[in-house]
């Protein structure tokens, strides 16, 4: 950290520290432990989890086989064996790849969960 990002403690005046050094996720004041995290949208990109996302219960209508052949990098013909199962992981990635998956699949009322459980 360089002088001019240098922290102070709102209840001390200690010099506070980062909780992470590779990612700002939040500061902590090593003399009286107050401290805060950056925020609940910027902690998830810090998050090291393998997520999955499962699809279950969907129907195999084209807009539906796009989408799952998009995410699942698969072709429309895989595409619509995946959404035939009881039940077919489409997509493992980071937290951070997840939202935007995710987003998407609500959007398009895709029926899916993710595992294990996702907080974001
Ligand atoms: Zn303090």
């Amino acid at each position: 950290m360089t002088e001019s990002e240098k922290v102070y403690c709102d209840k001390c005046g200690e010099e506070m520290v980062a909780l992470d050094a590779e990612q700002e996720i939040g500061m902590t004041c090593p003399h009286c432990g107050w401290g805060w995290v950056t925020s609940f949208s910027e902690a998830y990109e810090s998050d090291v989890t393998d997520y999955s996302i499962v699809i279950s219960a969907n129907t195999a209508s084209m807009n539906n086989v796009k989408i799952i052949s998009e995410y699942a990098k698969v072709n429309y013909v895989q595409a619509k064996k995946l959404i035939d199962m009881p039940e077919a992981v489409i997509f493992v990635g980071k937290a951070s790849e997840i939202i935007g998956v995710k987003e998407e699949l609500l959007k398009n009322n895709i029926n899916f969960k993710i595992l294990p459980d996702f907080p974001y």
